[in-house]
């Protein structure tokens, strides 16, 4: 169960009175508690003879995939990489802006260094030259933490001095996209690359580039140190391995619940403390706003990778945001749009004004729903990245399974 430490008006007054400048700052586990319980040692034993197909094979058997919400075999996109001749970098996604999605920062908030070795094992495994870690702006706690554990890091000779570059964000959802991201990286503007060529090809400055989201690499750990059964060992509804939820909206606890793969959006509310009092399902976004809007008759799916594309939607970063009867979904599908029309970064014409009048015609009170479909065939099939191909989802699914309400 989560509970980030939220700082109140009154905690940063006393701390600040006190001196503390860094109230925000959870309890975490420093380099020297993580060296404690045998942290990093995975690391020193592949840097000392380790075999990285043995690493790569290890991970594919414990079936990791790429948490960012592509789903794509963690050891797979590792081969790819090294196909390519050096230099070669890291590049990792802490962008989180997917809204509803806090599970990154939960474990960074925890266990920063499990994330730091796992990042340290794949750039070993790539044999990146350099890492590059880009960070949520909004996240101070997470960038303080990393700050001053990477410091440690350095200071214990565990990574040579400047190896970790950490970049922050500036708000921008788009640069979530990992193309955009690198742009970003690289000093530019945010707006995401057309490919081929992919970015384990041509990826930060030119280079090959393995770009992996925080929350793989934290697993990429802990197979190490714990063995893939921890993953390929948990069995539900025909699902193998474990999804970290980040669930909101209608539910008496909202948190962060790591649970099987397999589970259902009544398992996931079911972790998060039930409905409250007097509220009913009546649809769930089960992978952020991309992901559309289902409704409670699809609560026997598990919410898993390719379990949700026979229905339209996907699981993404399994953000997963609750509605219930007192909710309208026709409103929630058109925050969604809105908040796609705000981060399109309009580059492309389908998505950037696709957006906008998608806006216009979602406020009307009868959806005109030939146009709506024209318009979301446009978008879809012609825009250059996700944003603009999957932002029809919420209007879509909103027709189809909320007819009365448009
Ligand atoms: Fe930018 Fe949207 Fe085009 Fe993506 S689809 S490149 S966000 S304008």
């Amino acid at each position: 169960h989560n509970h980030i430490d939220h700082a109140t008006p009154e905690k940063v007054q006393a701390a600040i009175a006190a001196g503390d400048t860094h109230v925000h700052l959870p309890d975490y586990e420093t380099l020297d508690a993580y060296r404690a319980s045998g942290g990093y040692r995975a690391l020193e034993d592949l840097r000392t003879g380790g075999d990285w197909e043995a690493v790569q094979e290890t991970m594919l058997e414990a079936g990791l995939r790429g948490l960012g919400g592509a789903g794509f075999p963690a050891g797979k996109k590792w081969g790819f990489v090294r196909m390519n001749e050096g230099p070669r970098y890291i590049a990792v996604n802490g962008d989180e802006g997917e809204p509803g999605t806090f599970k990154d920062r939960y474990y960074l908030e925890r266990t920063p260094h499990l994330f730091l070795e796992g990042m340290l094992i794949a750039a070993w495994a790539v044999e990146a030259d350099k890492a590059f870690v880009y960070m949520r702006d909004e996240y101070p706690a997470v960038l303080e933490i990393l700050r001053r554990e990477i410091a440690a890091l350095e200071a214990a000779g565990i990574v040579a001095p400047g190896y970790i570059d950490l970049r922050r964000g500036a708000g921008a959802y788009i640069c979530g996209e990992e193309s955009a991201m690198i742009e970003s990286i690289e000093g530019k503007r945010g707006e995401p690359r057309h490919r081929p060529p992919f970015v384990a090809k041509v990826g930060v400055f030119g280079r090959p580039t393995l770009v992996h989201n925080v929350e793989t690499l934290y697993w990429v750990a802990r197979i190490c140190r714990e063995g893939g059964e921890i993953l390929s060992g948990v069995e539900k509804n025909g699902r193998r391995g474990l999804r970290s939820y980040s669930v909101s909206g209608r539910v008496a606890a909202p948190g962060m619940y790591l649970l099987p793969a397999g589970s259902t959006i009544r398992d996931v509310i079911e972790a998060a403390g039930g409905m409250p009092e007097g509220h009913v399902l009546k649809a769930y976004q089960p992978g952020g706003p991309s992901s559309g809007l289902l409704p409670a008759s699809l609560d026997d799916v598990p919410l898993d990778f390719d379990m949700l594309q026979p229905h339209g939607s996907f699981i993404g970063s399994a953000a997963v945001v609750v509605l219930s009867d007192r909710d309208s979904a026709k409103a929630a599908a058109l925050n969604m749009l809105r908040f796609f029309e705000d981060e399109s970064c309009g580059q492309c014409t389908p998505c950037r004004v696709g957006c906008e009048k998608a806006v216009k015609l979602m406020q009307a009170d009868r959806w005109d729903r030939g146009l709506l479909e024209e318009l979301c065939t446009a978008m879809s099939d012609a825009s250059i990245c996700g944003l603009g191909q999957a932002a029809p989802n919420p209007i879509l699914l909103t027709m189809a399974h909320f007819p009365d309400e448009v």
